[in-house]
């Protein structure tokens, strides 16, 4: 497995769940979005209405979920935590939508994966707190409409793009989460040591800052395989030796970047003469999936310069070919 992938596994759960933050106070890093929020909740909490329906766009791993719940836990509201794969009937989310309690949130991740049908039965649930209901088959049914409580909905997607504009135009707050700098990650790296009650210094953590494609999660990971390194080569503590020692045996460079990456760049390197390459040209040619290519590893390699995106596909920046990477 790759070590620094930023989606999720199911092992990850439960270590995720213990260094999730609970408020904006614990949450370092996406400052702008972080405080427009702040005030649109305050804002909904004065007026005694439920928060306007929110996207929260960004690469995976950056806070979209830890976010979606501060943010109910701040309005002191329930939240029901879903994923659009979880809904392909419109049962489904009748279902959902009426077992919600007034002013919750419900949290729908990956929602660029709703089918069309149920985008569009979300429409009159998000603008009127409605939604029609067929009873019986065939001639004899019927469309009944059934009055919801009022609730906000946070979707959260990896790809804004493929959202139809009706939708889009639905959620009254919209926010791009930005990966982190290395301050942040440094502050959320000692703060999960601090969690986890094991030592780390401050040196070590900016290092594996540096190396964590500006995402917590995969901060997070790496810092779970720097303490085994840690506890097995060293006495425990996390001190930037060993945390050189372990992302170099990782495979992570000072980049940040790994295998994959590196394979990405070179193949566009050599095969392609360092480009342009059509994405699906260029997945073939790596073995992987576009929309993985798309959604994972390109999103950090196009923020840091490392490959730009020209209509005509991916090309190679002045700066890979100078660095020296391949
Ligand atoms: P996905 O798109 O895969 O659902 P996500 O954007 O919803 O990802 P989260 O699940 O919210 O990401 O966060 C991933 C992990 O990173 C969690 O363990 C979370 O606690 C941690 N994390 C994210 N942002 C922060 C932050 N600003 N401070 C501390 N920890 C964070």
């Amino acid at each position: 497995n790759r070590v620094i992938q930023s989606e999720m596994q199911d092992l990850d759960l439960k270590w995720e769940n213990k260094l999730r933050p609970q408020s904006f106070d614990e949450f370092p890093g996406q400052h702008d979005v972080k405080e427009k929020l702040k005030v649109f909740v305050q804002a909904a909490s004065k007026r005694g209405e439920p928060l306007d329906h929110t996207l929260l766009f960004g690469p995976p791993g950056l806070g979209k979920t830890t976010l979606a719940q501060i943010v109910a836990h701040e309005l002191k509201v329930d939240i029901k935590i879903t994923s659009a794969p979880a809904i392909d009937k419109k049962g489904d989310l009748a279902a959902i939508l009426t077992s919600l309690r007034p002013f919750s949130i419900l949290f729908i991740d990956e929602i660029h994966r709703l089918p069309r049908a149920i985008e569009e039965y979300l429409y009159t649930a998000m603008e009127d707190y409605y939604i029609d209901i067929v009873t019986g088959e065939g001639l004899g049914s019927q469309s009944m409409k059934f009055q919801l409580v009022p609730f906000t909905l946070i979707g959260a997607t990896t790809r804004a793009g493929l959202l139809d504009n009706p939708f889009r135009d639905r959620f009254g707050i919209q926010e791009r989460l930005q990966f982190y700098d290395r301050e942040a990650l440094c502050k959320i790296l000692l703060r999960s040591s601090e969690i986890l009650s094991f030592k780390m210094d401050t040196e070590a953590a900016t290092e594996i800052a540096r190396r964590a494609r500006g995402t917590p999660r995969v901060a997070n990971r790496l810092l779970k395989r720097v303490r085994d390194y840690a506890e097995v080569k060293g006495d425990g503590t996390i001190n930037n030796d060993i945390a050189v020692y372990a992302l170099d045996q990782l495979g992570v460079d000072k980049n940040g970047l790994d295998e994959m990456d590196r394979r990405i760049l070179k193949v566009i390197a050599e095969k392609y003469e360092g480009g342009p390459v059509g994405i699906e040209t260029l997945a073939a040619a790596l073995g992987e999936e576009s929309e993985t290519l798309e959604e994972v590893y390109e999103p950090f390699l196009i923020q840091e310069g490392f490959i730009q995106k020209t209509p005509r596909g991916r090309m190679l920046t002045n700066y890979t070919k100078q660095m020296n990477l391949l």
